[in-house]
């Protein structure tokens, strides 16, 4: 039988109608829940990700605003901004969008966002609370990824999850948010030497590894539970995930499509985590 698809389009749009009634009680106690977006030079493909968060906090009655700076800015400066941001009592989330240009030290900039404002949940403090199950901002890709399967109330608990990739934005944090949850948790990654027999005992499939087809059916077991991280460019500029789809469809019991899958969620989760920080809950 074929899988269930978990449109992560639908439910993105299903939150953030929630997420639009919660702004507006928010409104309401004279709360503004505002995003600040701080995009360092001209990167094309950084643009499109910032104007996509922009048009998705205007979507749900957050206020955003973006700081553009120019891809000469020193490391001194963009902390300097950061600092400021930091200070300013009407910005409750800030998001400095990576990748950074090379003069320019992505932890030194991580670090200096207060955590409190941190709604990417790469600060050392929120991923230390994530890890000892505190409450924390959690980074927005794996946390969308742990609200999918929820939202379909497939067990995690005493399952085998395995999670292919090992990157502190994705594979690292989604393997830890499932252990959270009691699964039971393998990481596999490029050195791994028996990728295919570790996948295959896979209840919970996580594929974020960025290469088109690195899982295909024979890495499934029948039944498994197929999430697929990945985004990749066809020749022809389309989007398609790690996993091999239509073979996979065929063995899961669900799985997440590319595009309208995990993608729309990261966003989703940024939302959710500005207005966390507004209520001051973090
Ligand atoms: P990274 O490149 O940082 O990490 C990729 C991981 O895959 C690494 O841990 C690497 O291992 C592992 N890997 C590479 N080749 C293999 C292989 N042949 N077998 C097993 N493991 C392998 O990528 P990210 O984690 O940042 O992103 C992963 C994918 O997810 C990308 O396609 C990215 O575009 C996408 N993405 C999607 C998001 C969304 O919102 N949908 C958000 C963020 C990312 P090693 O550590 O040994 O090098």
């Amino acid at each position: 039988m074929a899988a269930e698809i978990i449109s992560g389009k639908d439910l993105a749009h299903e939150l953030r109608l929630e997420m639009k009634q919660k702004v507006s009680e928010l409104n309401d106690r004279g709360i503004y829940p505002k995003l600040s977006v701080i995009l360092v030079g001209d990167n094309p493909a950084s643009k499109s990700y910032v104007n996509g968060k922009k048009k998705a906090c205007k979507e749900t009655g957050i206020l955003s605003d973006v700081i553009e700076m120019d891809s000469d800015t020193t490391e001194a400066q963009l902390l300097q901004q950061i600092e400021l941001l930091n200070e300013d009592p009407s910005v409750h989330g800030i998001l400095v969008q990576l990748p950074l240009p090379k003069q320019i030290r992505e932890q030194k900039v991580i670090d200096t966002i207060s955590f409190e404002k941190d709604v990417d949940g790469f600060h050392p403090i929120n991923i230390g609370r994530m890890m000892t199950g505190e409450d924390a901002f959690l980074p927005c890709t794996p946390f969308g990824i742990i609200t999918m399967l929820k939202s379909k109330n497939i067990p995690i608990a005493g399952k085998h999850a395995v999670v292919v990739g090992r990157s502190n934005i994705v594979g690292k944090p989604v393997g830890q948010l499932l252990l959270n949850e009691h699964a039971t948790v393998t990481y596999c990654h490029s050195r791994t030497s028996n990728l295919q027999q570790l996948t295959q005992q896979a209840d919970i499939l996580i594929a974020a590894v960025g290469k088109i087809n690195a899982i295909r059916a024979e890495h499934i077991k029948e039944g498994a539970v197929v999430i697929d991280v990945g985004i990749n460019r066809l020749e022809d500029g389309s989007l398609t995930g790690d996993v091999d789809f239509e073979a996979a469809k065929e063995k899961a019991s669900y799985i997440t499509p590319v595009p309208r899958g995990v993608g729309p969620m990261t966003i989703t989760m940024l939302l959710e985590n500005t207005i966390k920080a507004a209520k001051g809950l973090a």
